[in-house]
C-alpha cells in the first residue's frame, strides 16, 4: 500500500496534530526519535538508505511555527508553463484580456478576503487583492504590450521584474515577492485558460510542500486538512510563518532540500526544531500524531499541577522560561503568565538578508519582545550565526568545518561593528522598558572571550551580562568564565554535539545526540557546581530542558532555570511539582553513574 494512502486510512482525517479528538489508543511515551535541532541553519541535510525514524534523510530549515506532526507530503499545484510567445495582432485585445485576467484575480482574491474566518487571512487577502490593480503593474503590462509582448508574457514580465525588485531589497519587502508572484501565476494561469496553481485536496490531511506560499495559498488553507507546512524559501516575517502560527499549524521554512521531497511519501515535521525527516515509517507516524493529540488534550485540559511558576514539591522555585526567535512567539498570554523569555535567538531577524538589519529595525523587535513582557527577565542571545547559519553580508569564507569555524560569537572577530549596533539596539531598547534584559553571547569559548564579551556589553550601559555554555572548553572551565559574568547559559544542543563528536544535523547518530549521554550530563554537572561556589545562576536552554523527567534531573544537579518552547512548560512544571528538591537530586545521582544515555533514562524513571 502506498505510503500516503496507508496514512490515511489508518489515522482518518481529522487527526491532525494538535486538533482533533484524542486518538482510542492509550497514550504511549515520546517517540525515542530525537530531531536534529539546530533552528536556524538552513539547506543541510543529512542522509541514510533505510526508511525509519532513526536512519532516514533529514533536512533542516527555519522552524517558524512550533508542533510536531507527520504524514503524506504533498506538493502545491505548479506555476503555470509559459508557451513560446505569439505575433500580437491586435495590442488593444491582448490589453484588455490582460487587464480581464488581473480583474478577475483581483476580485476572486476580495470575495476569498470576504469569506476569511480568521482576521489575519483576511487582512492579507484585500492586500493582494488591491496589489492585482496596481495601475503601476498594470500600465507597466499595456507598456510591454505596446512592445510587443501578447497578454500572457507582458504579465509575467511585468510581475516578475517588481517581484525581483522587491526580493533584491530584503526583509519585509523581499517576503512580499511572492505575494506578486502569485498574482502573476493567477492572472496567467486564467490567460492561457490552464487550472490555477493552489493547494492539492486529495481528500485526506497532508503535509503541504512548497517553493514559497502566498498569501491567497495559506488563506485558503484548511487546517482540518493541512497537517503542516514545509516550505524551501521564505522567512520568519513571511506569510506562510504568520499564517501558520495563526493557525497553530507546524511550520518549516526556508528549507532549500525540500524540493527534493516527492508526492506521497511520509515525513515528520518538527516546527520548533525546524527539521523535516523524511520515508519516516508509518509506525513512527503514529507515534508522533499520537504524541501530537496527547498533548492537545493535555494542553486543553491544562493538567492539574502544571500552570503557575516552575517550582519543586516543595517550593524551591526553578523559573521556567521561554525559547523564542521574536516578539511573535510569544503567547497571548505572556504578560500574565509567561516567566520570562530565557533565549532570545536574534538570528532569526538577521536571516535571509543581504544587509545587516540597522539600529532602529533591530530596537524596534526586541522592544517588541521587552513590552510584552514587563518586570520580567528577558535573555537575550547575541547574533548567532557563522558558515554554517550563513549570512551574507558577514562575506565569512567558505570553511570545511563549519560547526568548528567562524560561528557564534567568534563572528565578531571579523565583524566587531555587527556586535557593536546589536548591543547598541539592545541598549536603546532595553532603557525604555520594564523587562529586565540579560545579554549573554553563543559560542563562548574560553574566559578571555566572555571578559572581552561582557567589557563590551558592560560598556553599553547593559548590567546583566551572560555566556552560553555550548562548547565543552567553557563548561570544564565554568569557574573561569564566572569570573567575567553574571550567569551562564547552557546550551545542550551544541553542548551535546561538541562532546560527542556529532554534526547535530546527522540523524543517523541520533543516539550520540542524544541528551541523557552521561558525558554532556557531567558538563552540565561541572557548570552548575561552578554556578554555586560562585553564588551566580547557571540555567539550561537547549532542548534537554523540555524533556520533563530530564529537566527534575538538572534541577537535581543545580540548574537554576530551565527553558523551553511554550507548549513544553505545562508537562516540565507538571514533572518538577511531583518531586522534591532532594529528590530531583537523587534523581540526578542515579543518572550520573550510569554508563550510557539508556542506562542513564532508565535510571531515572526508576528512581522515580
Ligand atoms: C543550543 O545549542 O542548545 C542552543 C540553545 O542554541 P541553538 O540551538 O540556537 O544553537
Ligand atoms: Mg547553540
Amino acid at each position: 500500500m502506498a505510503d500516503a494512502q496507508r496514512a490515511t486510512e489508518e489515522w482518518g482525517p481529522d487527526q491532525r496534530a494538535g486538533r482533533g479528538p484524542s486518538p482510542a489508543r492509550p497514550r504511549r511515551e515520546a517517540p525515542s526519535f530525537r530531531a536534529p535541532t539546530d533552528e536556524n541553519a538552513a539547506g543541510r541535510e543529512s542522509s541514510a538508505r533505510e526508511p525509519g525514524p532513526h536512519s532516514s534523510v533529514a533536512l533542516q530549515g527555519l522552524g517558524v511555527s512550533a508542533g510536531s506532526t507527520a504524514g503524506p507530503a504533498l506538493r502545491m499545484g505548479r506555476a503555470p508553463q509559459l508557451p513560446a510567445s505569439r505575433v500580437v495582432l491586435d495590442p488593444e485585445a491582448e490589453r484588455a484580456a490582460a487587464r480581464e485576467a488581473l480583474r478577475l484575480v483581483a476580485e476572486e482574491l476580495a470575495q476569498r478576503a470576504e469569506r476569511a474566518a480568521d482576521p489575519a487571512a483576511r487582512a492579507i487577502l484585500e492586500a493582494q487583492s488591491l496589489m492585482a490593480g496596481d495601475p503601476m503593474l498594470t500600465e507597466s503590462c499595456d507598456e510591454l504590450i505596446a512592445g510587443g509582448l501578447d497578454a500572457a508574457h507582458a504579465v509575467h514580465a511585468a510581475f516578475t521584474e517588481q517581484a525581483e525588485g522587491l526580493r533584491a531589497a530584503g526583509g519585509y519587502l523581499g517576503e512580499r515577492a511572492a505575494d506578486l508572484e502569485d498574482l502573476r501565476d493567477r492572472a496567467v494561469a486564467r490567460l492561457l485558460g490552464e487550472p490555477m496553481p493552489g493547494i492539492p485536496d486529495p481528500g485526506h490531511p497532508f503535509v503541504l510542500v512548497a517553493d514559497d506560499l502566498a498569501p491567497a495559498d495559506t488563506a485558503a488553507l484548511d487546517p482540518a486538512r493541512v497537517l503542516a507546512l514545509v516550505t524551501a524559501r521564505g522567512g520568519p516575517t513571511s506569510h506562510t510563518a504568520i499564517l501558520a502560527r495563526a493557525l497553530g499549524l507546524p511550520a518549516v521554512v526556508a528549507c532549500p532540500g525540500s524540493a527534493s521531497i516527492e508526492d506521497g511519501i511520509l515525513i515528520h515535521v518538527d516546527g520548533a526544531a525546524g527539521t523535516v525527516q523524511l520515508h519516516v515509517t508509518a509506525e513512527h507516524v503514529a507515534e508522533v500524531r499520537e504524541r501530537a493529540a496527547a498533548d492537545a488534550a493535555q494542553a486543553a485540559r491544562g493538567e492539574e499541577g502544571a500552570r503557575g511558576p516552575g517550582q519543586t514539591a516543595d517550593g524551591h522555585r526553578v523559573p521556567l522560561m521561554l525559547n523564542i526567535g521574536s516578539a511573535d512567539d510569544l503567547p497571548a498570554d505572556a504578560a500574565e503568565n509567561a516567566e520570562g523569555v530565557g533565549l532570545l535567538r536574534t538570528e532569526l531577524l538577521f536571516l535571509g538578508r543581504h544587509d545587516a538589519p540597522g539600529l532602529e529595525e533591530q530596537r524596534e523587535a526586541y522592544a517588541r519582545v521587552f513590552a510584552a513582557l514587563p518586570g520580567r527577565r528577558v535573555v537575550l542571545r547575541t547574533l548567532d550565526a557563522g558558515a554554517d547559519k550563513p549570512l551574507p553580508f558577514l562575506s565569512l569564507a567558505e570553511e570545511p568545518n563549519p560547526a568548528l569555524g567562524i560561528r557564534g560569537l567568534r563572528t565578531a572577530r571579523a565583524r566587531p561593528e555587527v556586535l557593536e549596533t546589536q548591543l547598541a539596539a539592545v541598549a536603546l531598547a532595553a532603557a525604555d522598558t520594564a523587562a529586565e534584559v540579560w545579554v549573554m553571547a553563543p559560542m563562548v569559548s574560553t574566559a578571555g572571550e566572555a571578559a572581552e564579551f561582557a567589557a563590551r556589553v558592560r560598556a553599553h550601559g547593559l548590567a546583566k551580562v551572560g555566556a552560553m555554555v555550548e562548547v565543552p572548553a567553557a563548561a570544564l572551565r565554568a569557574g573561569q568564565v564566572l569570573e567575567h559574568v553574571d550567569f551562564l547559559s547552557i546550551g545542550t544542543n551544541d553542548l551535546g554535539q561538541y562532546t560527542m563528536a556529532t554534526d547535530r544535523q546527522c540523524g543517523e547518530l541520533a543516539d550520540l545526540l542524544d541528551p541523557w549521554q552521561p558525558a554532556l550530563l557531567d558538563l552540565i554537572a561541572a557548570c552548575a557546581a561552578a554556578g554555586r561556589a560562585a553564588g551566580k545562576p547557571v540555567g539550561v536552554c537547549g532542548e534537554a530542558a523540555s524533556d520533563p523527567l530530564l529537566a527534575c534531573v538538572l534541577v537535581g544537579l543545580g540548574i537554576s532555570s530551565l527553558s523551553m518552547s511554550q507548549g513544553a512548560v505545562g508537562r516540565v512544571n507538571a514533572q518538577l511539582r511531583r518531586r522534591t528538591r532532594d529528590e530531583c537530586a537523587r534523581l540526578a545521582e542515579a543518572v550520573l553513574a550510569a554508563p550510557d544515555a539508556a542506562a542513564a533514562r532508565a535510571a531515572a524513571e526508576s528512581a522515580g
